[in-house]
């Protein structure tokens, strides 16, 4: 089950559910698996069914009897079925799968006695590090998924800050500017703390989701907005746009009754999308390269009518 357990962890590493399967024959592990359902984009690719499939042409046989599989969650109605079909001797498993197991959860089919072949079932072998690698994986799931949080920066964060502004320019810009123009922008020896000195005294604002910065914009005493980075794995999310809001309601607070921002071509549309307008194109040399951007502003006030008396 250790060995399971150890596949289930691979699972994991790729964002998958982490199942882990070995089928042992004698005291040899001749089959092994972990789901890869996502990955593969293929229902089948549960552990057990790996694992199978593995074993069969190990052994040279679709027959495999005098086999034992330990499977870390209670087998699913295909992979139960496809364990009775081959005929598997015993199955050990860790923890139950209330949802969908069919070793007793929901059907018992590796006990059905109308069937042809029954299986032996021992269950809650190392049941409580099974379980917690299923509910460690929901629970980092549901935080990936929820909605990212704002706070204020903090001089810890320069490293992340750093990476996450590297990464972004190689990943995201490609489109729009040379290889060269992005190495000149972003160079790979960056030194974060001076990078990262606006942050001191500008109004910053960090994106953050579980423990992981998604996003970082700062805003000058002078109403302008100066940096916005978005990682480039969370894109499209409605980061940037929840970082540009926080910042124009701080801006307004400030008693700027407009924003500004240089803006590259890449974030051109987003800029428009949230109202802004260009104002002029600029030719901005950084280490011998030359590259266009956009200087562009919104105005903040909404109001019409004066009310100042
Ligand atoms: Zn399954």
């Amino acid at each position: 089950m250790q060995a399971a357990l150890s596949l289930a962890a691979e699972a994991a590493a790729q964002d998958e559910v982490p199942v882990g399967c070995v089928i042992v024959h004698g005291d040899e592990i001749v089959g092994r698996g972990f789901n890869l359902r996502n990955t593969m984009k293929s229902v089948l690719c549960h552990a057990e069914l790996t694992a199978l499939a593995e074993a069969s042409a190990a052994l040279g046989d679709w027959r495999l009897e005098d086999c034992t599989l330990y499977v870390t969650v209670e087998p699913c109605p295909m992979c139960a079925g496809a364990i009775v079909q081959a005929r598997i001797k015993e199955v050990v498993f860790g923890t139950r799968n209330r949802k969908a197991g069919c070793a007793g959860s929901i059907l018992d089919i590796l006990n059905e006695p109308r069937f042809n072949h029954q299986v032996t079932v021992i269950e809650g072998v190392l049941a409580d590090e099974c379980a917690a690698m299923m509910s460690n994986f929901f629970k980092s799931f549901r935080q990936k998924k929820a909605a990212p949080v704002l706070r204020s920066y903090r001089a810890e964060d320069n490293p992340q800050l750093a990476a996450l502004f590297f990464e972004t320019i190689h990943a995201v810009t490609a489109a729009d500017y040379t290889e060269a123009q992005r190495e000149a922008w972003a160079p790979q020896n960056i030194d974060a703390d001076t990078w990262c000195t606006p942050f001191l005294h500008d109004y910053t604002l960090i994106a953050e989701q579980g423990n992981t910065i998604v996003g970082f914009a700062n805003l000058t005493a002078g109403g302008h907005l100066d940096r916005l980075y978005v990682h480039k794995g969370h894109q499209r999310k409605g980061i940037a746009a929840q970082l540009t809001a926080a910042l124009h309601a701080q801006a307004q607070a400030d008693g700027h009754s407009e924003i500004t921002a240089d803006v590259s071509i890449t974030a051109k549309p987003f800029f428009l999308a949230q109202g802004y307008t260009v104002v002029q194109e600029n030719r901005v040399e950084r280490a011998g390269q030359y590259l266009t951007n956009y200087t562009m502003k919104r105005q903040l006030t909404t109001h019409t009518g004066g009310r100042k008396q």
